[in-house]
């Protein structure tokens, strides 16, 4: 298997973002990130513009993110060389399409794309004023959930009294996934499997603070140190090679739609070497697995390249934890099982489940 990291939600000028693909993409690169995913707002303008290919040997993919009319539902949508539906202009500019969330998540599904909810817990009580974009609809259709994103967490918490301090130190906010998603996640999970994705949603807006000075919240640059998605692939990427574009496009792509990817926060340090898999009568299993067991126990087993608090969580109860930097234990009960990490109490790494059935 082979390990690629990436930054998954991310807008440009193209929407409400305030950096061109190619500054970007030029920061990601000295991040040390392999792709990138853009989700510009009810567009694909990018990829139509001729903004999917590797820029400074980072892979840049397009997909986007699409609203409802009431601007709620926000859906992450990958591997479609369409926008689903129509589109009307709603307030100040932004639009929104005319289909109801159940509607585009299914249509995604059927014209072989795929699909992730993003940011379905937000809440924005501490500012008033500010409208926060949850998920409501009914649907089981979509691929995944982004079980945790940077911009909602940071903007959550955010009151009168610490708006200074979020403004000027925006990765220090970033300290877990909402309980509420996790659980959302793994409920969601226990009857098919949903893969969990890291988001950042990055916006980089400059605002002005206090009247005193105008700051660029979330530079780009600043958020690639935030929330990353890694993916495992059967195959290597080789840089800039411009004919496998599409192929490795499609292998990350995979990735992501069958759980062979895992979350951190880089913040907390490099989570590349984290692994968590589970061992049943002599064979390997990576999550996004289904084990099928007759008698006899699985091992699983998880690897982290830094010391952390790893806890082990079996149908969203958590079974089982250490201070260590590899966790064996062995279950014999069926469910879905994953992994979490914490540094100081903070988290760092989300694997997928493993199923056993
Ligand atoms: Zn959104
Ligand atoms: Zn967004």
């Amino acid at each position: 298997m082979f390990e690629y990291s990436g930054f998954i939600h991310i807008h440009s000028l193209y929407s409400d973002g305030t950096g061109k693909i190619e500054d970007i993409a030029r920061f990601a690169a000295e991040s040390g990130l392999d792709f990138i995913i853009m989700t510009d707002h009810n567009t694909l303008k990018p990829k139509n513009d001729g903004y999917e290919k590797w820029i400074n040997g980072v892979m840049v993919i397009i997909g986007y993110e699409v609203n409802d009319i009431h601007n709620r539902n926000h859906y992450l949508v990958f591997g479609l060389d369409e926008v689903i539906g129509s589109y009307s202009e709603i307030a100040n500019g932004e639009t929104a399409c005319l289909l109801s969330a159940p509607e585009y998540v299914r249509k995604v599904k059927e014209k072989g794309g795929i699909g992730f909810i993003a940011h379905p817990d937000e809440e924005r009580k501490g500012l008033p004023g500010q409208q926060a974009y949850p998920w409501t609809a009914e649907t089981d259709d979509y691929t995944g959930i982004e079980i945790w994103n940077h911009m909602s967490q940071w903007i959550e918490g955010m009151n009168q009294s610490n708006k200074l301090d979020r403004f000027l130190h925006p990765l220090k906010s970033v300290t877990a996934p909402s309980q509420k998603t996790l659980d959302r996640w793994d409920t969601a999970a226990l009857s098919r499997h949903v893969t969990g994705i890291g988001g950042v949603d990055a916006h980089a807006l400059k605002q002005n603070i206090l009247g005193l000075f105008e700051v660029e919240i979330f530079p780009y640059k600043v958020l690639f140190k935030s929330i990353r998605t890694h993916v495992f692939l059967n195959d290597p990427i080789e840089k800039s090679n411009d004919k496998l574009f599409n192929v490795y496009k499609m292998n990350i792509l995979k990735a992501l739609e069958t759980g062979k990817c895992f979350i951190s926060n880089h913040y907390l340090g490099d989570a590349r070497g984290f692994r968590f898999f589970a061992e049943y009568n002599g064979k390997n299993y990576n999550t996004g697995d289904e084990i099928s067991i007759n008698d006899g126990k699985v091992i699983l087993r998880t690897l982290v390249p830094k010391p952390c608090n790893i806890k082990i969580v079996h149908n969203g109860n958590m079974i089982s934890e250490s201070e260590s930097m590899n966790h064996t234990i062995d279950v014999k009960e069926k469910g879905i099982y994953r992994a979490e990490c914490f540094r100081g109490g903070k988290a760092w790494i989300f694997s997928n489940h493993i199923r056993i059935v």
